[in-house]
């Protein structure tokens, strides 16, 4: 039986890709270096901003001595867009308050960084569902490693068949399956409502007794 849904957040709670991609090419202009939408889409999408700038070092010549400026120049300019942007989505207050008066145990992992995490959630107004929040700083190995996923179901003391992650991104639905949790994969985060989400947890109870 499941008890408890682990959302990812970027692309299943907030549309946030493209803020992502416009803070980090912002930065990356000052020096002449740009990613292209190709490469985010096919390549970059979902990986923390320290893989990227690795990346781009190890197939363009990024200066290493620049990573640590430009990622603070690019959590700058994230903060600045989620400010702007970021507002409660209807279809997501509805399903995570649901869910919790259903008694179900919610929390987010996500390859974001502490601060940006926090900032979305309260902008989204969706903190207050949530039991807890792991981040890239909170584990040593982002997703694709299951850590993140393995540390929140650990911290709620369920065993991982007990849990289903909601996944937008292959990177993800890796780390969920390899630590062992259902998937509910979508597409975006219109997606992600009270419906698919209850579908899914009984497809898994009729699995469970079949
Ligand atoms: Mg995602």
């Amino acid at each position: 039986m499941i008890k408890a849904v682990i959302f990812d957040m970027d692309g299943v709670l907030i549309e946030a890709k493209d803020w992502h991609y416009e803070a980090l090419n912002r930065a990356l202009r000052l020096f002449g270096y740009e990613i292209s939408r190709y490469d985010h889409l096919t390549t970059f999408d979902g990986l923390p901003t320290k893989k990227k700038l690795q990346m781009l070092s190890a197939v363009y010549d990024l200066p290493v001595a620049l990573h640590d400026f430009i990622n603070e120049l690019k959590q700058l300019y994230t903060m600045e867009i989620i400010f702007a942007q970021c507002k409660p989505r209807f279809n997501h207050e509805y399903a995570l308050s649901r869910l919790r008066a259903e008694g179900l145990r919610l929390a987010v992992c996500s390859n974001s960084v502490r601060d940006t995490i926090d900032v979305m959630m309260e902008k989204a107004a969706l903190k207050d569902y949530l039991e807890f929040t792991v981040s890239n700083q909170d584990v040593t190995k982002p997703k694709p490693d299951p850590e993140m996923y393995a540390v929140a179901i650990q911290k709620m003391g369920l065993m991982p068949a007990e849990c289903l992650v909601v996944e937008d991104h292959e990177n993800g639905i890796r780390a969920a399956k390899a630590a062992g949790a259902h998937i509910l994969a979508v597409r975006e985060t219109t997606d992600v409502t009270y419906g698919n989400i209850m579908k899914r947890i009984h497809e898994i109870a009729q699995g469970d007794l079949a």
